[in-house]
């Protein structure tokens, strides 16, 4: 069994670390917030002081942060990649940007160590149910030593390239997910106002060409699909305010590089007035009803 760090013990990386421990590995387990380190030691992990400690004789280390700037604090600003022996394999596991988790790869290889960036979905949900899907990006090596990990977390992990691959496999992922929940959400909306019934758009729409994720298993009107937040007042779910974190990281990563994606833009000034309208904690499926509430712009 493998000695492995953990750090970031938040909604995510919480329920992941204790898959990992219940696999028989040993965690040492480090978040900022004492408390998140305490709940993971009262789970059996071992309670590391400090980022270094975390790293320090372990095989694999684990980093399941909020941003890009988060991740390169424990990168540079930590100890962590001084204290880990060489070869020690680094996996970012966060959604970040793909300019700092290749920056982030720079920083582990110049170290001697290995790296991955592997972000996830399936949300709080497949954390704890070991059921994420791990998107990677890194070397073969790095990914061949991560997937037993991977899977323990996950149902599946795909290898989608070099350093920042899986941030962009990701981002573009989440990018299309949020424009085909608007389109699905705007269907339903327009359906109501031409008085077709819901269940007749449904019944036709997902054996026809409108099939989608965002229609069939996390249908934003409710009474269709039985698990989707719709039919839990939207409770999350995945918050609109991780759609709108990762459709602006969409946006930075087109603007980089000059791609033309006009519709996600769009999404994301939507996500924003959403967000903004008081719903950041709202499943991001809620977004019907801010839909069904604008008056149509006839600009
Ligand atoms: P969270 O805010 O619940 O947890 C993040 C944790 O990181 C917090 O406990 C925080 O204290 C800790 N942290 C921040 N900076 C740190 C540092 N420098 N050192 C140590 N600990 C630090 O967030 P989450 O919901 O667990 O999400 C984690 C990542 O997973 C994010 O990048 C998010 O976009 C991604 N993600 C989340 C979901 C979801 O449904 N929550 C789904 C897919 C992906």
């Amino acid at each position: 069994m493998a000695r492995v760090g953990f750090i970031g013990l938040g909604k995510m990386g919480l329920p992941m670390a204790a898959n990992l421990l219940e696999a028989g590995h040993t965690i040492k387990a480090f978040d900022v917030v004492d408390a998140s380190t305490q709940a993971a030691a009262q789970r059996g992990m071992t309670a590391a002081a400090t980022a270094g400690e975390a790293a320090t004789d372990v095989d694999v280390l684990f980093t399941m942060l909020p941003s890009g700037t988060n991740t390169l604090a424990v990168y540079q600003d930590t100890d962590a990649l001084q204290v880990a022996a060489a070869g020690t394999l680094f996996v970012d596991c966060s959604t970040i940007d793909v300019a700092s988790a290749r920056k982030a790869h720079e920083l582990a290889t110049n170290a001697g160590k290995l790296s991955l960036d592997a972000p996830v979905s399936g949300g709080v949900t497949g954390a704890v149910a070991g059921t994420l899907t791990f998107m990677a990006g890194g070397s073969g090596e790095a990914f061949g030593k991560a997937k037993p990990f991977l899977e323990i977390m996950g149902g599946r992990a795909v290898h989608c390239g070099d350093a920042g691959s899986g941030q962009a496999a990701k981002i573009c992922n989440n990018m299309l997910l949020g424009i085909s929940m608007i389109g699905v959400s705007e269907a339903f909306v327009l359906a109501e106002k031409l008085g077709l019934s819901k269940q007749a758009l449904f019944d036709v729409a997902s054996t026809a060409s409108g099939q989608c994720w965002s229609l069939t298993t996390y249908c934003p009107a409710p009474g269709l699909v039985e698990t989707a937040p719709s039919n839990n007042d939207y409770k999350a779910g995945f918050a609109a305010a991780l759609m709108l974190k990762d459709l602006k990281l969409s946006q930075d990563a087109a603007g980089s590089v000059a791609a033309a994606t006009p519709l996600g833009k769009h999404a994301t000034a939507l996500y924003e007035q959403f967000n903004e309208a008081g719903h950041a904690d709202m499943d991001f499926s809620g977004i019907i009803n801010f839909l069904r509430s604008k008056e149509r712009d006839t600009s």
